[in-house]
């Protein structure tokens, strides 16, 4: 084992591009929050406060973390905030909507609902 698949291992960083597939084809997550019309190129955003699993160094959340955002909310997020908590706060949200709308996702995917 080599050490890059024993950091892999500690931090069970879960890889699923079929969920990302999925999350990508639903609307903006910001869509029924935000007055900009967000229709196009939706993107899976890996939440930057992943909740669940370990965010290493340089390292992305592990695929479950993912919301649906389209471009221009994305860039938004990634230009203007470094704080995602803050991100959703200013379209008047919990702090944690994010982590709440990739879990439910997550729970969709995997057929829980
Ligand atoms: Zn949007």
């Amino acid at each position: 084992m080599n050490s890059l698949m024993i950091k892999q291992f500690k931090t069970k960083r879960i890889k699923n591009k079929k969920f990302l597939e999925f999350v990508s084809k639903h609307e903006c997550c910001l869509s029924a929050h935000s007055s900009y019309p967000c229709h196009a190129n939706v993107q899976a955003h890996h939440l930057l406060k992943p909740y669940d699993g370990v965010r290493g160094m340089g390292m992305r959340a592990s695929d479950n973390n993912a919301v649906p955002l389209c471009y221009y909310h994305h860039a938004q997020l990634h230009d203007s905030h470094g704080n995602e908590d803050m991100f959703w706060e200013s379209f008047n949200l919990s702090a944690d909507y994010g982590r709440n709308v990739a879990k439910k996702y997550w729970e969709k995917f995997n057929g829980k609902n």
